[in-house]
């Protein structure tokens, strides 16, 4: 029988949100809404949408591989070089590519439990080890994660906002974290909810990057750009580590369509804006809502919410499923009774809530939870080696 490498068969395969179209062929049901897998309600810029449609009749040709122009925007957009950037297919894709450049099968890599998933995928692509450090209060413990360094320590993976918990860790932690990290350990900050963050704690981590220190950032045009069906996100890094990136990274693994439309999308800063105020708005209408029900929940920096409900997280999203809403459950992050919803448009928002009303009379939903509660996630309280 043909194996896979053994650190293969520890992976599970990962379970996204599930199409509208899966949802209607299955249950038969029309007028559908996703808020399963954080994508920008208000639909991609009108920019992009143009600029998508003109880049139409050049796809019989190669992109860029260097994608001069996408990455020459950027720059002047974060001022920095374009030899600061890579390009990936998602930010996923650069993740991926770090793990792959950097990670050898013994090697450490160190990542909070509840933390965004795919930094576990990649360690175990890899056969490396994975050190998982507990949250506290559903937020990363940098403390924590610095004092998990060892000899072997290579990557350090930091969700900021993280992913599903909404959670943010501040500039002095931030700070504080830097200075206890070894020069030879590489440290990313995954910033995918970059733009929706409004706090004035939050840290901003360009610095570190133009400082020369191992330090990568990872963003993307998935979210508040709208453009997750495109696959374009990108890293910022000293030159040197995009040099080494760019030796693992597949020559054309940003599409011509998509280097249009994210360039388009950059300029379209009206449609940032709107996005913003949206997800604004819509945080303030859910939690008031969620503490009307007095449902817990975290509270949010990112444009999701996780929300605790009884009996469990896959059964209120297969009860609100049966209602036309699709939601994620949340037990594959070790969080069984919680389900992560997307803040969508208000009129999704309103069905949203509707929808979850219908559902909490019909199963036997505990409605006395203290709003905000902190959600204890099911693994382990102590530091492991694999989750
Ligand atoms: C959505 C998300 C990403 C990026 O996804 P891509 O579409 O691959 O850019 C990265 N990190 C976190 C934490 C996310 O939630």
């Amino acid at each position: 029988m043909l194996k896979p490498k053994p650190s293969i068969d520890t992976i599970q395969p990962y379970q996204g949100g599930k199409p509208i179209e899966e949802v209607q062929r299955e249950l038969g049901i029309t007028d559908i809404i996703k808020l399963a897998s954080n994508e920008n309600p208000l639909g991609p810029s009108p920019l992009a949408v143009q600029a998508i449609a003109e880049s139409a009749t050049q796809v019989h040709l190669y992109p860029d591989g260097n994608a001069y122009y996408l990455k020459t925007e950027l720059a002047q957009h974060l001022e920095v070089s374009p030899e600061h950037l890579i390009l990936g297919n998602g930010s996923n894709d650069v993740l991926q590519l770090i793990a792959e450049a950097y990670v050898a099968p013994d090697d450490e890599v160190i990542y909070a439990a509840g933390a965004f998933v795919v930094y576990s995928l990649v360690t175990k692509l890899c056969s490396a080890t994975a050190v998982v450090v507990p949250m506290v209060n559903d937020t990363h413990n940098l403390s924590a994660m610095a004092a998990a360094i060892t000899d072997k320590t290579k990557v350090i993976f930091v969700a900021n906002p993280n992913n599903p918990t909404g959670t943010m860790v501040t500039a002095d932690e931030t700070a504080a974290f830097i200075e206890q990290v070894p020069e030879n350990v590489l440290v990313v900050f995954d910033e995918a909810y970059y733009e929706y963050v409004a706090r004035s704690d939050y840290p901003q981590t360009l610095p570190y990057v133009l400082e020369g220190r191992n330090f990568i950032i990872t963003r993307t045009f998935s979210k508040i750009y709208g453009l997750a069906g495109l696959r374009i996100g990108y890293g910022i890094a000293p030159p040197t580590l995009v040099e080494t990136l760019n030796r693992v990274r597949q020559p054309f693994n940003c599409s011509l369509v998509g280097q249009a439309a994210a360039r388009a999308a950059l300029k379209d800063t009206d449609h940032v804006t709107k996005s913003q105020k949206s997800n604004a708005v819509g945080k303030t209408f859910l939690y008031k809502a969620f503490d009307d029900m007095r449902l817990g929940y975290i509270r949010t920096e990112g444009n999701f919410i996780m929300l605790h409900v009884e009996p469990s997280g896959a059964e209120i999203t297969d009860a609100l499923l049966k209602q036309g809403v699709i939601v994620r459950p949340m037990a594959g992050y070790g969080y069984p009774n919680t389900v992560r919803v997307t803040i969508g448009t208000q009129q999704e928002n309103e069905r949203f809530i509707t929808a979850l009303k219908v559902v909490s009379y019909q199963l036997p939903v505990k409605r006395s939870l203290v709003a905000d509660s902190t959600l204890v996630p099911a693994t382990k309280a102590q530091l492991t080696t694999d989750n």
